[in-house]
């Protein structure tokens, strides 16, 4: 394990909470020590108070940071001197201790401290690092545990039976520390959870910790329990959307809301999804308590999604009797699932949800692995686990977390997204709390956004394969399609009939009209998939309506889609999918509509360009955006009834009305 300590980026840091934000980015930066918000840290600082009284406070990580990226502000301040008569207390429940810790902080506006901040104010040292290190914690999930510890660290560390996190732990440590410490302990091991490292200043509290894990890293790699396998060749995955669209749905069924499935097929996920011992080593436990509130306390092997409910459910039975307030079970739905064809897949709520849980179990994997060469993986009895899960601060927070937005779960394919109404379009859907899959014919689709909701591909929509191509990357990614915004299009210059060449006729056929067949064609099976029933959106145009002399070819094919749409909407009402579409006009701001166009435009109507842009019945000007909130909207609940509904979107236009 690499030190990542430099002295001269720590000497930007001068005074000591300078110095503890900085070696807490370190520590966050190597994801094999803490993972997402896991771990904390915190220094003793003796400060004046208002009144110019001296006082020692403990600035310590809040909730809601993460190491990696914590500022100053991420530190809660809390009086040392009433935690340390807190923990001489005999018991404290964990709400009554959150209430004690958020009402003795000097700063009203600091984050709630860390449930460990008890445990930080007992250690007599300035600074202390906390984190659930994965070496440690792969070492102390296995059957004689503790013993190899002590075989690894002797008594430079203070070993901690597990204890849940809370009142209880700090209370413990405290009391282990103070009858079991030596002049040589330099850290502090808590079984089947983390480790603990200090000293007076931050480097001696950094560098012990890299020391003692790297210790733990070495006696893996002397055990030969280091090496991770991976599939020795990934061969070319065979088209699996249809599949894993069929398990998104189910999933979904089982959660009571529509959720993201990612599926990771890499060569370590699948060697591991592969193991012949899979149903044994995969069903022991989570690594940590840490994990069990978002992984659950086990994946789901292969696709059966009833008999997981089932089993979760008599777990919940067979736990919830001894948990001292009643109970109700969260979503039974499993939240990682290892199926040997598609790999890992990995459940949320969200894109960033989902990742979390993969980037989780990916440790997971190791940890696992490594056990088990050491000898065997054992988890916490499912008791322990049960909890953690159902801990009354967890789900305190599950109570107050806020309204989902619209589109949670869900995912949409925007075609043309790279510019105008289609990126207009993105932009709505995500707001809107979806997954977007956005198609374009420009390769700077990729780059357009870089977060992990929106996944950009380049793709000309006249090759079927690459349409294909695209849909299994994006069900990959984000598990099916729930909306699909057909937008791209080609408006070809104005040319009259009799010298309209038939090359470019199919060409403008081709894109606004034929490469949409294939879309929706593709993309029905998904559809019919999904958990909330699938909507079609079609980008079409006041053309249809009201044509105009010069476009004949554009017109035609906007005219064809419209009546494909319907068609559509007919065939596929069975299958609760609602196709609409909106027919907008003189949207300007869009990548064709150059200044320079627009002002010969208007010349040649003899209107200014503000009048042109706005020479409608109400004289308002249509932007991308007004037509992608639309398409939007009839996605979403204000249009559930309503199916092969054309809206137009133009500011009212006299030919139409
Ligand atoms: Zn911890």
């Amino acid at each position: 394990m690499e030190n990542l300590w430099n002295d001269k980026e720590a000497a930007q840091y001068p005074d000591d909470l300078d110095l503890r934000v900085y070696t807490s980015r370190l520590l966050g930066r190597d994801k094999s020590l803490v993972l997402h918000g896991g771990g904390n840290t915190s220094v003793k600082i003796r400060q004046k108070n208002l009144l110019g009284e001296e006082q020692d406070i403990l600035y310590v990580k809040g909730s809601g940071w993460d190491l990696e990226t914590i500022e100053e502000g991420g530190f809660a301040p809390v009086r040392m001197a009433h935690l340390l008569k807190l923990a001489e207390l005999d018991t404290l429940p964990d709400p009554q201790m959150v209430n004690e810790l958020l009402t003795h902080m000097t700063r009203a506006s600091a984050p709630a401290p860390s449930v460990e901040t008890i445990l930080h104010a007992t250690l007599p040292y300035k600074f202390v690092d906390h984190t659930h290190a994965d070496a440690v914690v792969t070492i102390t999930n296995t059957a004689d545990g503790e013993a190899r510890i002590r075989e690894i660290y002797g008594n430079s560390v203070v070993v901690i039976p597990y204890v849940m996190p809370g009142f209880d732990l700090a209370r413990l440590c405290a009391q282990k520390f103070a009858a079991e410490s030596t002049a040589d302990t330099v850290g502090m091991v808590l079984l089947n959870h983390g480790i603990f490292s200090f000293g007076d200043s931050a480097k001696l509290a950094y560098d012990r910790m890299i020391e003692l894990v790297s210790k733990a890293e070495q006696y893996l790699a002397q055990q030969g329990a280091w090496e991770i396998p991976a599939a020795a060749a990934v061969p070319s995955a065979p088209a699996l959307r249809g599949e894993i669209a069929a398990l998104r749905r189910e999933v979904s069924a089982a959660a009571g809301f529509p959720v993201i499935v990612s599926s990771h097929r890499d060569a370590k996920s699948l060697a591991f999804a592969r193991r012949d011992d899979i149903a044994t080593v995969s069903q022991q436990g989570p690594a940590t308590p840490d994990h069990v509130i978002r992984t659950k306390r086990l994946p789901q092997l292969g696709r059966d999604v009833a008999g997981y409910v089932a089993s979760y459910k008599s777990y919940f039975e067979a736990q919830a009797p001894h948990a001292k307030t009643p109970l109700t079970i969260l979503d039974p739905a499993p939240r990682l699932i290892l199926d040997p064809q598609l790999g890992l897949c990995s459940v949320g709520r969200s894109v960033k949800d989902a990742a979390i849980i993969s980037e989780i179990y990916d440790h997971t994997i190791d940890i696992i692995t490594r056990a088990t060469t050491l000898g065997g993986f054992r988890a916490l009895p499912a008791k322990d686990i049960f909890d953690v899960e159902y801990w009354d601060l967890e789900q305190a927070k599950l109570r107050k977390g806020g309204k989902a937005p619209a589109f949670a779960g869900e995912v949409a394919l925007v075609t043309g997204a790279g510019s105008g109404i289609g990126k207009a379009c993105v932009d709505s859907l995500l707001a809107r709390g979806a997954a977007v899959i956005g198609l374009d014919i420009d390769p700077q689709i990729t780059t357009l956004y870089s977060r992990p909701d929106f996944l950009g591909i380049c793709c000309d929509i006249t090759d079927e394969t690459a349409i294909v191509a695209a849909l299994e990357a994006g069900v990959s990614a984000f598990g099916g399609l729930d909306m699909l915004i057909l937008n791209a299009g080609i408006f070809p210059g104005g040319c009259r009939i009799e010298s309209l060449a038939s090359s470019e006729w199919r060409k403008v056929m081709n894109v606004n009209l034929d490469a949409n067949l294939v879309l929706m064609r593709e993309c029905h099976p998904l559809l019919k998939a999904a958990p909330n029933s699938g909507r079609v959106v079609i980008i079409g145009s006041k053309n249809v309506p009201a044509p105009g002399p010069g476009a004949a070819s554009y017109s035609a094919a906007k005219a064809g889609l419209n009546q494909l749409a319907r068609v559509a909407a007919l065939e596929w009402g069975g299958d609760g999918i609602r196709i609409n579409s909106l027919h907008p006009n003189a949207v300007f701001d869009t990548a064709i509509w150059t200044e320079e166009v627009l002002a010969s435009r208007a010349k040649h109507y003899g209107l200014t360009v503000e009048e042109y842009k706005t020479n409608n019945v109400l004289k308002v000007e249509v932007r991308s955006r007004d037509v992608a909130e639309l398409a939007a909207e009839m996605c979403g609940p204000l249009f559930a009834k309503t199916t092969a509904s054309q809206v137009p979107v133009d500011g009212g236009n006299e030919r139409v009305i």
